[in-house]
């Protein structure tokens, strides 16, 4: 550990109270609890500082996609760093990770995007394409199209426009969110707010909210909709099937922009390049991160479409937008041999063909249990939703206590999980091996178990 004392190293958990504000975090209770300290990570693996090893179900936080330790990513930085740490992109300089990158990335699109801005993570993606959005109807003659619809509990990031076109009430009455211009619809999650319509009356039910908000604020007031493919902090919740093309339908006969929010779902996540391909739906916008370099250094970015791309690049002029690390030469170098990873490893088609399949069978093995409700899973992507009552569909009452119970208990058993109420959260490296696959569904079922014989009926 370099640079950094002995004295330091035994003292870190003190360190960190003292000094260390930590995201999304009740510091008072955090300090008092104390850190867990992860000081290394190998393929599916982490090690906190007392050598305990846990499996990472939940690769970071949803973007350590070739799992921990590649040492080809650390060679492409050095390398890119002795060559040249940093350029900008600004004053008609470019830098060739940048270039090569965009390219990259937009051959794993569709044929209509073929297009990257470069950003430093996924909420300046949010950013980006909010103002993009806004410039392109501008430059369209339709000034005044600036309104943007979101969902209820989805999530596009922390900055203020990320927070305000997130739906989470808990972040919005921090900081006088959203900020003017964002409105929200109702999420298509079935278990917990379909009532007694069936999932695919439901799905459409919530995708006609979209024309319901479109008339009430007036198409002509209207720049875009956006939405995560699959929600992912919101809880892993997938849509109904009828869901995302009534979406599409209704975005295209309304003319309003369909914003595609791949930052997790991107990248091999669900068995597809992009999230949006596999509901086969076409975005006009796409912003991405987290998978894009595996996380093993900052970068984000807007797909952009043929549709927006050739108007800001014919008709706009400056697009007075941008980022000192907008298109970061080492970021660059490490997603370009990140995305080289996973097309020469095949882990899009693995996810899809074995791991995916893979996972699912474990996941429904679980189903035997009376604290699930469902098992909802796409690729390596999935939620396990507790129930009190399965029968009739009845969640616990205390639905944070439910799902931290299972959490914890998976946590002091090697395994890193996520809960987002009563859903438990899964997404696990796409390098992910059957036998780890089995450790996880595991530890997952005796957590399940755990939680039963604590909160259980
Ligand atoms: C994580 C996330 C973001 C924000 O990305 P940051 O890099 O944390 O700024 C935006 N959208 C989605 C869907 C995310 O999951």
């Amino acid at each position: 550990m370099p640079n950094t004392s002995a004295a330091a190293v035994s003292n870190l958990g003190a360190l960190d109270a003292a000094h260390h504000l930590h995201p999304f975090s009740d510091m008072k209770k955090l300090n008092a609890a104390g850190t867990r300290i992860i000081e290394r990570g190998e393929g599916c693996y982490i090690f906190d500082n007392h050598g305990k090893r846990y499996l990472d179900g939940f690769a970071g936080l949803w973007c350590v996609n070739i799992g921990y330790g590649r040492r080809e990513i650390a060679e492409a930085v050095m390398r890119q760093m002795n060559e040249l740490p940093y350029y900008n992109t600004f004053f008609g300089t470019t830098t060739p990770p940048a270039v090569l990158l965009a390219q990259k990335i937009t051959s794993h699109a569709g044929p209509n995007i073929n297009r990257v801005f470069f950003t430093g993570s996924g909420s300046e993606a949010n950013d980006t394409w909010f103002r993009m959005a806004r410039v392109y109807w501008g430059a369209m003659g339709k000034p005044t199209k600036k309104a943007i619809i979101a969902r209820r509990n989805g999530y596009h990031g922390s900055t203020v426009a990320g927070a305000s076109l997130g739906g989470m009430k808990w972040m919005h009455e921090q900081g006088d969110l959203p900020i003017a211009g964002v409105h929200h619809i109702d999420q298509p999650y079935w278990y917990g707010e379909g009532g007694e319509l069936s999932r695919d009356e439901f799905g459409l039910k919530m995708a006609r909210q979209l024309e319901e908000k479109i008339d009430e604020l007036g198409e002509d007031n209207v720049a875009a909709f956006v939405a995560e493919p699959i929600q992912g902090a919101g809880g892993v919740i997938v849509p109904p099937d009828s869901y995302w093309p009534e979406i599409a339908r209704i975005c295209k006969a309304r003319n309003i922009l369909l914003v595609a929010d791949e930052v997790i779902c991107g990248f091999g996540r669900t068995g597809h390049w992009f999230g949006h391909q596999h509901f086969g739906v076409e975005p006009d916008l796409a912003p991405i991160a987290k998978g894009l370099s595996s996380g093993y250094l900052p970068i984000g970015g807007v797909m952009v479409s043929d549709r927006v791309g050739n108007v800001l690049v014919e008709e706009v002029g400056d697009f007075n937008h941008g980022f000192t690390y907008s298109g970061h030469p080492v970021c660059a170098a490490a997603a370009l041999e990140n995305l080289r990873i996973i097309e020469d490893e095949k882990l899009v088609e693995r996810v899809h063909d074995d791991i995916g399949p893979y996972l699912a069978t474990g996941l429904k093995s679980l189903e035997d249990l009376p604290i699930v409700g469902e098992v909802q899973q796409v690729g390596l992507m999935a939620a396990v939703q507790l129930a009190e009552d399965k029968a009739t569909r009845k969640r616990f009452e205390d639905k944070e206590t439910a799902g931290v119970t299972v959490r914890n208990h998976c946590l002091a058993n090697g395994l890193v999980l996520r809960a987002t109420a009563d859903r438990m959260l899964f997404s696990p490296p796409l390098v992910i091996t059957h036998a780890e696959v089995d450790e996880m569904i595991d530890i997952t079922r005796k957590g399940l178990e755990h939680a039963w014989s604590v909160l259980g009926a």
